[in-house]
């Protein structure tokens, strides 16, 4: 059994304290390795480690900072099936579903290389003879990022490699439930060549760990992924040092099906929006509002659906849902099965924990759940209003297309949403009235461009800066403007 190591100041280590804390398979309970439990002194030698590699990696040129970037896409190219097996293991989603995440970090690396032949400031405008006006875009300095376990691969890549790219240090925590693919990431990081320092990787719990990143002053910028209750008060720590902050977090996002729409496209996307990743995407479609006319043949077909999803251990072929990340995960599921149906939602689909496909009992091992559906849930219900992070989807009936679109509003977060129709005037009224970062039309709620800017509304987000594409470069650069006197 392997005892893996955290990266600091170059060298591979382990906790000053020698604790380590298991890592297993949500699929089969399998031990996969144990991670250092760092300490709040490794975690403050990272941080010097980064602090201290900063005017270096800084004044790298930037297509030398891209070379390694490129290389590391190369090498997560090459290991690709190895990378996306190790995720499915300590995560659970299917290997297709893993093997399209690792993918996905492939290209954000190699598009964030591009970037190094590209950034640069701009040139103003100046109102007295004699005088150049410019800005220059500087590294922000060290940052911290924190991640979650849904998408251990892709949200590092798309926090890391533009830190990187534009001059900063990192220190990266990943979620406790997924640091083998973070370990991974690192590796393809250091093959390329990344200098001492200039990356480091720091395993332990969110309050010792993660805590000491966000509370410190040495730390200019805190990106962070993960749930609305830990990110505010991230939000609150990082306040008292003017700490740059950029927060996503949780979704209740809704796949509105209009009237005039195709039944067997709208189950489609609604169950890849709502099962896919077993519904633990901050994107995933957990609500769906139906416009009451196609309201039963929609739920029909959804629960025909719903029951017919392969669900299993990831690696097996043919599975097509794999389990929930862990044992607090699957009863936080089913918790909300059970308000939702005291609430008086009608369970049309699943509800209940799937027998263990290793043991057929359901009682060892697996964290499986049924995909679920519920009919009749209301706006004001628990079930259509809190975020929970599985396959479990609520159908809200609207009258009409405004009810719809009222309903869909009718909530704290704001990330993603989508609507099925063909009426081109509904579709851009959704558009452009839905409180939302991201809307699709006739596409899945889940699912990004990486060369486009993410970040959800409300509650869903600080609402500082958004991430990815050409928008990553506003949280991890700072703008100096300078005067030049020549005349
Ligand atoms: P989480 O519990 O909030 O954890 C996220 C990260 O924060 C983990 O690395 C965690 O460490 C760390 N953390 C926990 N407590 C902390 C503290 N007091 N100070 C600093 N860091 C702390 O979220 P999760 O359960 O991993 O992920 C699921 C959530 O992420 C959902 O709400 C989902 O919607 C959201 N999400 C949002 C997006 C988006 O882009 N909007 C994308 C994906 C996921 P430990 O793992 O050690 O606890
Ligand atoms: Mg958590």
């Amino acid at each position: 059994m392997t005892t893996y190591k955290n990266l600091i100041a170059g060298e591979w280590v382990e906790s000053t304290s020698g604790e380590t804390f298991a890592n297993h398979n949500p699929a089969n309970g399998e031990l996969l390795g144990h991670f250092p439990s760092a300490t709040t002194e490794d975690t403050q030698r990272a941080i010097d480690a980064a602090k201290e590699a900063l005017s270096g990696w800084a004044n790298t040129p930037p297509p030398a900072r891209a070379a390694i970037l490129d290389k590391a896409s190369k090498i997560i190219d090459r290991r690709g099936d190895e990378f996306a097996k190790a995720l499915t293991r300590e995560e659970g989603k299917t290997f297709a579903e893993a093997r399209g995440e690792v993918n996905r970090a492939r290209d954000i690396f190699h598009y964030y290389a591009g970037e190094g032949w590209r950034v640069g400031g701009q040139t103003l405008p100046s109102n007295i003879p004699g005088e150049l006006l410019y800005t220059r875009r500087e590294p922000l300095g060290v940052v911290a990022l924190v991640t979650p376990w849904n998408f251990p691969v892709a949200i590092p890549a798309w926090k890391m490699a533009p830190a990187l790219i534009y001059g900063n240090t990192v220190v990266f925590k990943p979620a406790s439930l997924s640091p083998h693919i973070g370990l991974l990431l690192v590796e393809a990081l250091v093959e390329a060549g990344i200098p001492a320092g200039v990356l480091n990787f720091v395993t332990g719990s969110g309050r010792s760990v993660g805590n000491t990143l966000v509370s410190s002053a040495d730390v200019d910028g805190v990106s962070f992924t993960g749930s609305y209750a830990v990110g505010m008060g991230i939000y609150e720590q990082a306040m008292k040092n003017l700490t740059r902050v950029q927060l996503e977090m949780g979704g209740k996002n809704p796949t509105v099906v209009l009237k005039d729409a195709e039944i067997a496209q709208a189950v489609a996307l609604t169950v890849a929006g709502g099962f896919g990743v077993t519904g633990q995407a901050c994107t995933a479609t957990s609500r769906v509002i139906v416009e009451d006319s196609i309201a039963d043949s929609f739920a029909a077909a959804l629960t025909e659906a719903a029951r017919n999803l392969r669900v299993g251990d990831g690696l097996e072929s043919g599975v097509q849902m794999g389990p929930a990340v862990d044992r607090s995960q699957l009863e936080t599921n089913l918790d909300y099965i059970g308000i939702a149906q005291k609430e008086g939602a009608k369970l049309l689909a699943g509800g209940s924990r799937v027998s263990d496909p290793s043991t057929g009992t359901g009682q060892h091992g697996g964290y499986f759940v049924q995909p679920t559906v519920f009919d009749g849930v209301d706006v004001s219900m628990r079930i259509a209003q809190e975020e929970v992070f599985g396959p479990v989807i609520g159908i809200i009936r609207a009258r009409d297309f405004d009810d719809a679109l009222e309903k869909a509003n009718a909530i704290e977060f704001g990330l993603s949403a989508t609507v099925v129709t063909n009426n081109l005037q509904q579709a851009f009224h959704f558009a452009n009235r839905i409180d939302a970062g991201v809307v699709k039309i006739n596409q899945s709620s889940s699912g990004l461009a990486l060369q486009a800017p993410f970040g959800g509304f409300k509650h869903s987000s600080a609402n500082t800066f958004k991430e990815q594409g050409p928008a990553a470069i506003e949280f991890y650069t700072r703008t100096k403007t300078v005067y030049v006197g020549h005349g």
